[in-house]
């Protein structure tokens, strides 16, 4: 039987571990997995674009483990009543091909976004960091500020959106659960100065220009989330030129990130390099760095592990009948009311 985790149960498992001590424990496996690198089967994912968004299937192998993620990016979604984002996900063992875990990865995208930004930000900002400017207060952002805290030890968010409702929710929601001191901010550049890691998590269909090079001080450390697809972008490319930029997935990233603005020469760094000591990370207290995220297979492979693991242990979860339980493997017919039948016939004859 395959393990089912749907919304309710993935909602069990982060309640019951608490929202800070799951994106910690995620972002360990994260590191970990991003240290095998080299293990594991990798490519671009797959997506299919339309004028108002896209949609994606994302997979990833070792040699254990299968997994993919189906997930979607429609920013106009939000005013049909629809999140930007939706997924769900599979993971399989590679020796037979059996789906071991079907999840809901809508939650756990965030989830693991979030905990990616952080471990990579542990790599990459300035030692003794405390504040952030977050910028794009909508589905992904609490999360964004809740894992800089724990990892980090961010004490100051200073938050803005185009949208006060969504800079009203995030405030409301950080007010009761964290002793993060949160700023509402009049713009971006007022969210930004003074900021040690400054946040792009927006959501628009086309390059948009949230940071500009004038915003950007010595020192800061940019966690680029919001532009993941081709001709959706957040920072000025200016921005990446003063800056030392690392990526996930260089050949997905090309196509996806920032850096789609700039040539395909651009110099850009891979995170396991950095965290396996092979590449420099940060080279100076005064160096801006980039994290040109958009989102890798890898992220969400670990965490529909650790969600399978969770779920083992907590006892949270469904057993489903998602492909055939066979007495007979080769007698798939079997399972039809017309094999039934014939089992029948057989048995009284
Ligand atoms: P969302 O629609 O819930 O929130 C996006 C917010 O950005 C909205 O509140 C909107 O008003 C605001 N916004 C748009 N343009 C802005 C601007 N110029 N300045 C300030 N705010 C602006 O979307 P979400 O689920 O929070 O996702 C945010 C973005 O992150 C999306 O673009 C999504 O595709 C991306 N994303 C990336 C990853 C990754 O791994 N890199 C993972 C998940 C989501």
């Amino acid at each position: 039987m395959t393990r089912f985790i749907d919304v309710h149960s993935l909602v069990r498992l982060v309640d019951e571990t608490g929202v800070p001590e799951f994106l910690k424990a995620l972002a360990d496996a994260l590191r970990d997995d991003f240290m095998r690198w080299r293990e594991f089967d990798k490519k671009a994912r797959v997506a299919s674009h339309s004028h108002l968004g896209v949609i994606e299937l994302m997979p990833v192998a070792d040699d254990g483990a299968y997994a993919f993620k189906y997930v979607n990016g429609h920013p106009h979604n939000t005013a049909v009543g629809l999140p930007t984002v939706m997924a769900f996900g599979v993971l399989a063992e590679v020796d037979t091909g059996y789906p071991v875990l079907l999840s809901e990865l809508t939650l756990t995208t965030a989830l693991r976004t979030a905990a990616t930004s952080a471990m990579v930000a542990q790599a990459l900002a300035r030692p003794g960091s405390r504040s952030m400017a977050l910028i794009g207060n909508g589905s992904q952002s609490e999360f964004q500020a809740l894992a800089f805290h724990a990892l980090l030890g961010i004490e100051e968010v200073r938050v803005f959106d185009i949208d006060p409702r969504a800079t009203d929710k995030l405030m409301r929601h950080l007010s009761v659960c964290t002793p993060l001191e949160v700023v509402r901010a009049a713009s971006v550049a007022d969210a930004v100065r003074g900021a040690d890691i400054v946040t792009t998590v927006t959501a628009h269909q086309g390059h948009a220009v949230v940071l500009a090079p004038g915003m950007i001080e010595p020192g800061m450390h940019i966690n680029a989330v919001g532009g993941d697809s081709p001709g959706k972008t957040e920072l000025h490319p200016d921005v990446l030129r003063l800056a030392r930029v690392f990526v996930e997935y260089e050949a997905q990233t090309r196509i996806e990130g920032e850096i789609q603005q700039l040539p395909a020469d651009f110099p850009v760094h891979e995170l396991w390099k950095v965290l396996l000591g092979s590449v420099p990370g940060r080279e100076s207290a005064e160096q801006v760095t980039v994290f040109d995220s958009v989102g890798f297979a890898l992220e969400d492979y670990t965490a529909l592990r650790y969600i399978h693991q969770l779920s083992l242990e907590r006892g949270i979860g469904q057993q489903i009948a998602l492909v055939p339980e066979l007495d007979d493997p080769k007698d798939l017919f079997g399972l039809t009311a017309s094999g039934r039948r014939r089992a029948v016939l057989r048995r009284a004859a």
